[in-house]
């Protein structure tokens, strides 16, 4: 017996790090799952060991279309849809003085269009799965405690969090049984927190300086979010929704 069993998961971003470990964690416990990405020959990588309760579908979360398409490969495939992962984002450094419009734009909409219109492209499809529904919204540390050079980034996953919550409000308020969740990851070892090393004169420096945000002294894994995010989006968090599950080691609360 799976805490999922009988559930069907869409995990946006799955052609690696946190989403991809997402749909591993959905699939442990007896979810299907269908996997999106915009990087198709990566999601078609991770998604080929990952056996016939998983499907890998393009995904580009800025357009509709190809939500609705996505939404409608869940459905068509595994018969209905009841949980929704919003984990695509982007990060690129720039602070408020040095933003430009393209990055700014970029930011708004993957991190914040992209999940208006993953939840509105769901929505109907969870209801009508007659189920009990979960979101989750993977937003950000960053949205708790800003960081001046991630000026688009804290912006936008501190507006998603916002969005979380009307949603969330909103789905209780009308009796709809389906709840929001957000999961907010310190940094991770993915491949966007590869990037960030590459950037960096000093690698190690880096990685010890990201360390260091963290009272617990050092960076997380994408399995150690995965679990989070299962747990809101499992049953066994059936009275939860509207909350903020940081995962960070205390990055958000730390006091030097
Ligand atoms: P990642 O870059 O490894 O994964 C993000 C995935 O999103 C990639 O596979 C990418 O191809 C996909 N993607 C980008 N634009 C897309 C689009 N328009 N449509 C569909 N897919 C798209 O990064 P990750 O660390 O696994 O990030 C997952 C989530 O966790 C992101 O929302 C990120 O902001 C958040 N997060 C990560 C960290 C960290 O330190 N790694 C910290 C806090 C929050």
């Amino acid at each position: 017996m799976g805490v999922l069993d009988g559930e069907v998961a869409l995990v946006s971003g799955a052609a690696g790090g946190i989403g991809l470990a997402t749909a591993r964690a959905f699939l442990a416990e007896g979810a299907r799952v269908v996997l999106g990405d915009i990087d198709g020959p990566r999601l078609a990588e991770a998604a080929a060991g990952l056996g016939p309760e998983a499907r890998a579908v393009a995904l580009d979360v800025t357009q509709r279309a190809s939500w609705a398409a996505a939404v409608a490969a869940a459905v068509e495939g595994f018969g209905h849809l009841s949980i929704l992962v919003n984990n695509a984002g982007i990060s690129e450094p720039a602070d408020v003085e040095t933003l430009g419009d393209d990055a700014w734009e970029r930011h708004l909409a993957v991190n914040l269009s992209g999940v208006l219109y993953g939840m509105q492209a769901a929505v109907p499809a969870i209801r009508a799965s007659g189920r009990p529904g979960a979101i989750v919204n993977v937003a950000s540390m960053l949205s708790m405690r800003p960081g001046a050079i991630f000026a688009a980034y804290c912006a936008t996953k501190a507006g998603m969090v916002a969005l979380s919550q009307t949603a969330a409000l909103h789905f209780a308020n009308s009796g709809i049984p389906i709840r929001v969740n957000t999961v907010h990851p310190g940094a991770i070892r993915t491949p966007m927190y590869e990037r960030y090393l590459d950037m960096a004169e000093d690698r190690a420096a880096a990685e010890a300086g990201f360390a260091a945000t963290h009272p617990m002294g050092r960076v997380g894994r994408a399995e150690e979010v995965a679990e989070a995010i299962l747990f809101l989006a499992s049953p066994r968090a059936s009275f939860t929704t509207g909350a903020q599950l940081p995962v960070d080691g205390g990055g958000a609360i730390r006091d030097r």
